[in-house]
């Protein structure tokens, strides 16, 4: 057997102060997990957790440039907390879930929020406005076994060093183990798996040239430039 044109390389990302990479499968993310966040948008504060999709190669490393996506002229920064799965599994217990974690990243889930609210609108998918092309920079990975599960800690996003984002990560609505145990009833969750889990309020629209930085403590910063 061969592939009849030149296999697509696997998306991964960097293991942080190693020359290791964690294999990326599949992309979930979190909607609608902080409750200032849900309140700026306006959305139901009670229903339970809902997950969308990007693709694995949409990942866009720290350090990188962010090109300014086609068809959207807002286009949002929402910071967030990003789990790496190490360990599969169906219907797992929130109490079990902390025992499928590779370890924790900072990734921003970059949204084109003039399709995303055409979309909702429309009753159409948020694919365009999730899913595009270098939508999710990610920052290197820490290992559970050098940092621990972090529960709390600050969660920050800044534009031209301006804060737009300051949150703390015990302000989820649905933690860790929660958003896992979750996931896992609606898919086989692999390993390979990445989590972003949901943005806390103050999302906010860049421009071309804008640096966005960001930071939870515990688990390093990202610096990604808008181009
Ligand atoms: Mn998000």
């Amino acid at each position: 057997m061969s592939f009849v044109i030149p296999a697509p390389p696997t998306a991964s990302v960097e293991i942080a102060g190693t020359d290791d990479r964690f294999p990326v499968r599949r992309i979930y993310c979190i909607g609608r997990n902080y409750l200032a966040h849900i309140r700026e948008l306006g959305n139901d504060e009670r229903k339970p957790p809902f997950f969308f999709q990007k693709p694995a190669d949409a990942l866009l490393p720290s350090g990188g440039d962010f090109p300014y996506p086609p068809q959207s002229n807002d286009v949002h920064h929402e910071i967030e907390l990003v789990v790496a799965i190490a360990k599969g599994g169906k219907n797992i217990a929130a109490a079990d879930a902390l025992d499928h974690v590779y370890g924790y990243s900072l990734g921003i889930d970059m949204t084109r929020r003039d399709q995303q609210n055409k979309a909702k609108k429309d009753g159409k998918p948020w694919e365009a406005a999730k899913g595009f092309d270098h939508s999710a920079p990610i920052s290197p990975i820490h290992p559970a076994s050098d940092i621990g599960h972090p529960a709390k800690g600050r969660i920050w996003l800044a534009v031209n060093g301006d804060i737009r984002q300051d949150s703390d990560l015990d302000l989820q609505i649905w933690n860790v183990q929660e958003g896992i145990s979750h996931l896992s009833k609606l898919y086989e969750v692999m390993p390979g798996d990445l989590i972003y889990t949901g943005t806390p309020d103050g999302v906010g629209p860049v421009v071309t040239g804008d640096v966005m930085t960001g930071g939870i403590d515990g688990i390093g910063e990202i610096e990604i430039k808008v181009v």
